[in-house]
């Protein structure tokens, strides 16, 4: 499956991207699919010409996914028991906004919380081998920043 997509509606979010097929989905699934590089999206300019910026993204090399299996031992989402065979590379900096694929910008989420950490815009730190969690200020005003106690 390829997405193509605007390189300004992948870098904000905001817009939409069209499948195989010609189907359409918004900016912010896109981005959500191409964060881990299981999906390399074609990237156009302005002009409609590809950008190489989609051509020269790989997946998460093993070596990677391995560490984040020792550190994470499966989603990271506070709360979250789902092992690592379920879980993509969410990239904390995602590689558009130039994040790079290491062990210190990347960790494991589910598909649900993958999804919820993009939708609703929780910020993730990762320090000291834990992956801190900060709610949106709607769910929590604090923002207090949350683990998952499953992991450490
Ligand atoms: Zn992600
Ligand atoms: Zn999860």
């Amino acid at each position: 499956m390829t997405v193509t997509i605007n390189f300004d509606a992948l870098r904000t979010g905001v817009g939409t991207a069209t499948l195989d097929y010609r189907q359409l989905i918004s900016a912010g699934d896109a981005r959500r699919l191409a964060c881990d590089r299981k999906l390399i999206p074609v990237v156009l300019a302005s002009d409609s010409e590809p950008l190489d910026v989609g051509r020269a993204m790989r997946t998460v090399p093993l070596a990677i996914r391995r560490a984040l299996i020792a550190r994470d031992g499966g989603c990271s989402f506070p709360g979250c028991g789902r092992p690592p065979g379920l879980c993509a590379a969410h990239h904390v900096r995602h590689w558009i906004d130039l994040g790079e694929t290491k062990v210190g910008n990347c960790c494991l989420l589910c598909p649900a919380h993958h999804q919820q950490v993009h939708l609703q815009g929780w910020d993730i730190t990762i320090a000291g081998g834990r992956v801190e969690f900060r709610p949106p200020r709607i769910i929590n005003p604090d923002r207090r920043p949350l683990t998952n106690p499953l992991r450490h």
